[in-house]
């Protein structure tokens, strides 16, 4: 995160104030949520239609992108894919809103790249704190962190890339943040809960179906390595490196 010239810091002179742009075209609900991130400690920045959202996310490069899933031009899955095509705007965290709530809007929202939903109506002190939840714990990726080898899969998080048998793969920052912890524990079982705290910054109980959602997904992506994460019944999931890939690499 980055100081900015002319916001005002909620606490300390230096404290860092992050920039949320609100993709948004209920006008009402897109000032009020303005006025409530400012008020919150955030710059808020508003637009209205999902082709400028996409053209101010790669020009301002905020710290997080609120997104509405119903726009009148593009809908908002499909400004979060084309933010995680782009390199200028992969890495900027996606929390969508939206009016529905029901499982498939949920799942399609996660697979176009979304961090986290909140389901309208929501309560802004909810939405904040899921925000700021998000804000924590990609800021928690220390760009200064070593590569992660296991087996063929290399993780930079320097570079937010990830390398199966020398192959990228691109992950959304949640299948980056998850991998790695999970890589930087191989063999070590992680129940949901860990896993919700740890990699979604959550302590309160989110369905535990969001972390297998993500696990699936994740495996799907790992192609040759997909084997490497184990399902440990009824308790959670663990990343293991197979035999031969372990003989291999000595
Ligand atoms: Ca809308």
């Amino acid at each position: 995160m980055r100081a900015r010239h002319g916001a005002v810091a909620t606490d300390a002179l230096s404290a860092p104030v992050p920039l949320v742009l609100i993709v948004e075209d209920e006008k009402d609900l897109a000032a009020l949520l303005e006025l409530n991130l400012s008020q919150a400690g955030f710059e808020a920045r508003v637009t209205h239609s999902g082709a400028e959202g996409l053209r101010l996310a790669a020009e301002v490069t905020p710290e997080l992108v609120l997104l509405d899933l119903n726009l009148p031009d593009l809908s908002g899955l499909d400004v979060c894919r084309q933010l995680r095509v782009s390199t200028a705007t992969r890495s900027i965290p996606v929390v969508m809103l939206t009016a529905r709530s029901d499982e498939r809007d949920r799942v399609s929202g996660f697979e176009s790249g979304a961090d986290d939903y909140v389901v309208k109506p929501f309560s802004i002190r909810e939405l904040v704190l899921r925000l700021r939840a998000v804000l924590r714990r990609t800021s928690a990726e220390d760009e200064s962190r070593p590569p992660v080898v296991a087996g063929i899969i290399r993780l930079e998080p320097a570079m937010h890339r990830c390398f199966i048998g020398g192959e990228e793969v691109h992950l959304t920052q949640l299948e980056f943040r998850l991998l790695h912890h999970l890589s930087s524990r191989v063999d070590r079982v992680q129940t949901r809960e860990v896993l919700l705290e740890q990699v979604w910054g959550l302590s309160t109980a989110l369905e535990t179906r969001t972390v297998d959602t993500h696990v699936m997904r994740l495996r799907d992506k790992l192609g040759p390595a997909r084997d490497y994460l184990q399902t440990v019944r009824g308790v959670g999931y663990r990343l293991v490196i197979p035999e031969e890939a372990a003989r291999a690499a000595r």
